[in-house]
């Protein structure tokens, strides 16, 4: 299965709980804050997304969007 996930930079808050939940290692830390000075996460290596959606389950903010081929 193919993923793809869309993140809310500014709903975002930087924590990185998504970045360590994601096992193939999608998402990073940008480094630009976003609006709210918050250093957002950014879905680096889309082709990795496997859709699983355990960044979205662990965002606090309910920030990301999960796609599933
Ligand atoms: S859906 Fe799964 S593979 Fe894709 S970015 Fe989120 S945690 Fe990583
Ligand atoms: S878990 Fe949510 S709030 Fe935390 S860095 Fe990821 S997208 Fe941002």
């Amino acid at each position: 299965m193919r993923g793809m996930i869309i993140i809310d930079k500014e709903l975002c808050k930087g924590c990185g709980y998504c970045v360590d939940a994601c096992p193939p290692g999608v998402i990073a830390i940008e480094e630009n804050f976003n609006q709210k000075g918050f250093f957002p996460a950014s879905p680096e290596h889309f082709e990795k997304c496997t859709g699983c959606g355990m960044c979205a389950e662990m965002c606090p903010e309910i920030a990301i969007e999960v796609y599933r081929e």
